[in-house]
């Protein structure tokens, strides 16, 4: 009979009840055993009534944090070696170093890759088994080389020959003998490079008529490489002369074995075997210090797989990992022909490599290694019996030209190699500071776009949001769009720009001006009602005056504030916790409406949102997207859609595109739907001609499909009217 597997233990440590939820229906779909805390003290209590095998703990607590957590966790009996990874917001080097001065032992930016996640806790677990595994047979075999592997020996001065028990002769490779042997034939053992420190020990020895302790190589008899430890003693005789030195030879090769083994495991990723990041930088660091002295030159490369992630969405986890083995070895045989060079291949995140090439006379052998390991790559990885396709991107920064320390050489290049995944992946590209054409066209950009305002440049467009049960067009999200050049420009490329220039005020005010006034107008030609939803970028919101300047908006298009609501991020609330507060106290006044957008990927933290008293959720549309296949994605937007109800918050799902889609949305009691399935985003006057339609009972034929309401046929204009009437 075969016995049933033991799940790993995994203690779950997260304030926030919907991240725990989320996360452990996760893990325990991979096969964990899932204990929750919601606090650290709650961990620290859990964690000594459970057999807990590791620890996730969320950085970000209050009270008890997770760093005070860790340190506290460590100081527990069970609790030093247990593997603890950290769960913190942002991979920012400080959070990073917090976390490791607390103890743990790595750390993960929390995310919505739950999957990632079980992963990286398995390898961690992985990782501590054989640690401890090896520790464990390193004491036992201490043990029994205390009994079996340790013999003594007594070396007469007067004849200089040593006699020896039959375990020490067998060490020193020289045959078993009743008879004593000359020193010198005794002591061959020792290997050549180590007899100095032996000799030298030996002379200070008989000086001093003290005593040694050291460790040398030796040569087995096999040839083989030994590692055996010496002590030895001067005895002397009643006048105080030496007479004899008697010691010990103890084999510790296999004591030497597991210790480099176990230093091993810190230095090299568990995956392929190949260095890890830290390994790298340690490793670059020491080249560039000894280049600078020889004026040497190095490269370093930066090398990301393009679209990894399709194998392991399409084929899984064990497919990613046997290809990812075998980008090691193929990249990895890249470099190894090159005779006398340290270069090193590494693995330093999930399909990033970096490699150092050592002793590189002109730069463009760098490049050759390059392209070489493009090559490399093209060949099809079979997998499973399947043939998999992938690329590579490769950035390429030299030492000294590129940058002076480890530092500057990995970033520039990583910018390298971001500028060939800008350019369309699967090329080589060595750093300049000119590389980015890309930064010079955002420049051009960022002139035009002061001018956009002036010119009159900017346009809003309009995507309705329905009622998921009756059709209804509730309310209307306005997008912006950039007039530029006789093309429209999506905001995903000037926002960022608007941002970081501060034009982003001016445009943020614009966009609330006129999406008032279209709400305004909808009504004055006698429409139902239709809220807009306008988008609040972060520094707008927290800009002195912002709320009367809102208050003077709704004034000036006399519109009344419940149809004005405000999308607004986790992020955003979360930079400066009481004057946000403070502004969205305010704004309830006035009667306006909030709604976080894109939830679920940053904090997905409800209890916050409780403090925040907000009216909607938007649940981001990358949960949407693929929840049909992925059902992760579906037992999440599941899970966020009844806690949100249970909160009585308004929820909308974003991006909804396939009727599949709204049927699941619908089965889990989600409020309004947004996305291509019903309409993009239109100009204004598109969304005049819907609305108008719709109020006269004409409802595009698509949409009837997805609404059950319309398919019996109800008349939906009064529903609204009702609706609109309750949210007031
Ligand atoms: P967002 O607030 O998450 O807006 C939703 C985005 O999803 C829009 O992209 C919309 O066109 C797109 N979308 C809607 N339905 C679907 C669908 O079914 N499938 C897919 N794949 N996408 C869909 P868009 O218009 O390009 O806007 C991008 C982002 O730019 C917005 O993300 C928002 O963060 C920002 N943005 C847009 N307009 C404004 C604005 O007036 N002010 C500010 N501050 N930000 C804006
Ligand atoms: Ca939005
Ligand atoms: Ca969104």
């Amino acid at each position: 009979m075969s016995q049933p597997l033991k799940r790993d233990t995994i203690l779950l440590v997260d304030d926030d009840p919907v991240a725990r939820l989320l996360t452990a229906s996760v893990l325990e779909q991979q096969a964990f055993e899932v204990v929750q805390a919601g606090s650290g003290r709650e961990a620290l209590a859990r964690f000594t009534e459970h057999s807990v095998d590791c620890v996730l703990l969320d950085a970000l607590m209050p009270g008890m944090d997770g760093f005070d957590t860790c340190e506290a966790l460590r100081r527990l009996p069970a609790g030093s070696n247990v593997p603890v990874l950290m769960l913190t917001g942002l991979d920012d080097e400080g959070s990073i170093a917090r976390a490791y001065e607390a103890g743990a032992t790595d750390f993960f930016v929390k995310s919505t890759q739950w999957t990632l996640l079980a992963q990286r806790a398995r390898y961690l677990l992985r990782a501590s088994r054989m640690r401890a595994e090896l520790e464990q047979s390193r004491s036992k075999l201490a043990k029994a080389q205390r009994i079996a592997r340790l013999g003594s020996w007594e070396w007469d001065l007067a004849t200089d020959c040593v006699m020896a028990s039959d375990i020490c002769f067998a060490i020193a490779g020289v045959a078993p003998s009743a008879r004593p042997v000359p020193a010198d034939q005794f002591f061959q053992f020792v290997h050549p490079d180590d007899s100095a420190t032996f000799l030298g020990a030996v002379a200070r020895l008989r000086a001093t008529a003290g005593e040694f302790d050291i460790e040398v190589r030796a040569i087995g008899p096999q040839e083989e490489d030994v590692f055996v430890h010496i002590e030895a003693e001067a005895e002397r005789d009643a006048n105080d002369c030496i007479i004899s030195i008697a010691g010990t030879t103890q084999d510790i090769t296999q004591r030497k074995r597991a210790e480099a083994q176990i230093l091993s495991l810190a230095n090299y990723d568990s995956l392929t075997g190949l260095p890890n990041r830290r390994l790298f930088q340690e490793a670059l660091s020491g080249e560039i210090d000894s280049a600078s002295r020889k004026s040497g030159k190095l490269a370093a490369l930066f090398v990301d797989l393009d679209r990894f992630k399709n194998v392991n969405d399409t084929q899984g986890h064990g497919a990613g990992d046997a290809l990812l083995r075998e980008v090691a070895e193929r990249l990895s045989q890249c470099v190894r022909w090159r005779e006398g060079s340290r270069d090193i291949v590494a693995r330093i995140g999930g399909d990033e490599f970096v490699i150092l090439l050592t002793a590189i006379g002109e730069s463009h052998h760098a490049h050759r290694v390059a392209e070489r390991m493009l090559e490399a790559l093209r060949k099809p990885f079979v997998i499973n019996g399947h043939e998999n396709f992938i690329s590579a991107s490769i950035g390429i920064a030299r030492y000294p030209e590129d940058g002076n320390d480890a530092e500057s050489l990995m970033r520039n290049a990583d910018a390298a190699m971001y500028s060939v995944k800008a350019q369309g992946r699967n090329d080589l590209r060595v750093y300049s500071p000119e590389l980015n054409v890309a930064d010079r066209q955002r420049w051009e950009l960022e002139k035009d776009l002061h001018k956009a305002m002036e010119r009159d440049e900017l346009v809003l467009h309009y995507q309705p949001q329905i009622d998921a049960q009756t059709g209804e067009v509730i309310g209307a999200e306005a997008l912006m769009r950039w007039n530029h050049a006789g093309k429209l420009v999506p905001p995903g490329v000037f926002i960022p720009i608007a941002e970081v220039t501060g034009i982003i005020g001016a445009m943020g005010e614009w966009a609330l001006i006129t999406a008032t006034r279209q709400a305004a107008d909808w009504i004055a030609q006698g429409l139902p009602p239709v809220r807009v939803a306008v988008n609040i970028p972060g520094s707008h919101f927290q800009r002195p005056g912002f709320v009367e300047m809102i208050e003077t908006t709704l004034n000036d298009a006399r519109l009344p504030a419940h149809l004005l609501e405000l999308e607004i991020t986790e992020t955003m609330l979360m930079q400066d916790v009481s004057s946000t507060i403070a502004s969205l106290k305010q704004l309830k006044k006035l009667g306006v409406r909030l709604s976080i957008d894109d939830f679920g990927t940053g904090y997905s933290s409800f209890a916050y949102l409780t403090r925040f008293d907000i009216e909607q959720l938007k649940i981001d549309k990358s949960f949407i997207a693929d929840m049909n296949e992925n059902n992760d994605n579906e037992i999440i937007t599941a899970a966020i859609i009844a806690m949100g109800r249970t909160l009585k918050l308004e929820i909308v799902a974003e991006g909804v595109e396939t009727r599949e889609q709204v049927k699941l949305l619908q089965r889990h009691g989600c409020h309004l739907m947004q996305g291509y399935y019903f309409s993009k985003p239109v100009p204004a006057a598109n969304l005049t001609t819907l609305l108008t339609e719709l109020a006269d009972g004409q409802m595009p034929e698509h949409w009837k499909l997805a609404i059950p309401a319309a398919r019996n046929g109800r008349v939906i204009p009064m529903l609204h009217s009702a609706r609109i009437a309750q949210v007031a």
